[in-house]
């Protein structure tokens, strides 16, 4: 890579902690090299009261872009000059680029869920949605397919901290007047949940269970799976996960696990920052497979 470098290469980056395990500096450095695109990407570790900080620096020194990841994603959106419709209604960024020296934040999180779902045939626009999980995940997928048309989107949390989280999120789709109708109930309630899943196109789990050290488990019992009910899960490690497993076992036609999700945010991440395709065939196949 050193080869490449030069007076002019353009510096793109990751800002959180921990930052370390990251996969982004090697897929990004692989697909600047791969598209002979003068660019370079390095991960930076960094908290939240460094952010002010680190706005200046890459104010400073013409950095193009950025992604955020934990614990900053939050934190960012109050330092930059815009944000997309999703990041506004989201309330987070994981991808800032900086246009004639405006700082625009992105949530691809979202994009990233949808596009995963349309490689596979299935769109989720007029669609009725049951979503398991009000983290960053959920919040994501609620925003982005009530932006993208759903008909409805169905959210189950347990009662911990994250529970308000999907409350604000409903008021916030619901004041921005977008045609989805947001509900949100207590995960506890399995007869309001099989009664959900009943009348849903598409279930997803975006909840931490089914990723290890939860991979025994999952959210949904077998029996409330059919053959027409697109199932997704957000959880990419395993690959298969439990409640994806017996989505298939139970015969459902579609039954997607995360990696698709995490590819394709990337793609749309990259898109953003340079505005070129990456070569997502290629990518997936050396870094995600
Ligand atoms: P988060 O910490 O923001 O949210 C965690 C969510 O999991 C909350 O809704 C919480 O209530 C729920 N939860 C945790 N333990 C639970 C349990 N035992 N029972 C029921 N609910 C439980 O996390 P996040 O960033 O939103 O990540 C959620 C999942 O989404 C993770 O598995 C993560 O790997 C996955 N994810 C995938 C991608 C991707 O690109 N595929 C991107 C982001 C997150």
């Amino acid at each position: 890579m050193e080869a490449r470098i030069n007076g002019h290469t353009q510096l793109f980056g990751l800002f959180g902690s921990p930052v370390g395990h990251s996969g982004s500096p090697v897929m990004y450095n692989y697909t600047f090299a791969s598209l002979g695109i003068d660019a370079a990407y390095l991960a930076f570790d960094v908290q939240i009261d460094q952010l002010p900080a680190v706005i200046q620096a890459v104010r400073t020194l013409n950095i193009g872009g950025f992604n955020v990841t934990m614990p900053c994603k939050t934190a960012i959106a109050q330092y930059l000059d815009e944000l997309s419709p999703a990041a506004k209604l989201i309330g987070a960024c994981n991808t800032v680029v900086v246009k004639n020296g405006k700082l625009e934040g992105n949530n691809t999180d979202g994009i990233g869920f949808v596009r995963n779902l349309q490689e596979n045939g299935a769109d989720v626009k007029g669609k009725k949605i049951v979503l398991l999980g009000a983290g960053g995940a959920a919040t994501a997928i609620a925003c982005q397919t009530a932006l993208d048309g759903a008909a409805s989107v169905a959210v189950f949390n347990r009662k911990d901290e994250f529970y308000a989280n999907a409350e604000k999120t409903t008021e916030k789709i619901k004041a921005a007047g977008l045609d989805c109708q947001v509900t949100v109930s207590d995960l506890a309630n399995d007869d309001v949940l099989k009664a959900a899943i009943a009348s849903a196109d598409i279930l997803v789990n975006a909840t931490k269970v089914g990723m290890k050290p939860l991979d025994e488990q999952t959210l949904v019992k077998k029996e409330y799976f059919r053959k027409d009910l697109i199932v997704a899960d957000t959880v990419y490690n395993p690959k298969e996960t439990l409640m994806i497993k017996e989505a298939k076992e139970a015969g459902c036609e579609l039954a997607v696990g995360g990696i698709g999700m995490l590819l394709w945010q990337g793609v749309a991440a990259f898109k953003l920052f340079t505005g070129k395709d990456m070569p997502h065939e290629e990518v997936f196949k050396k870094f995600f497979a």
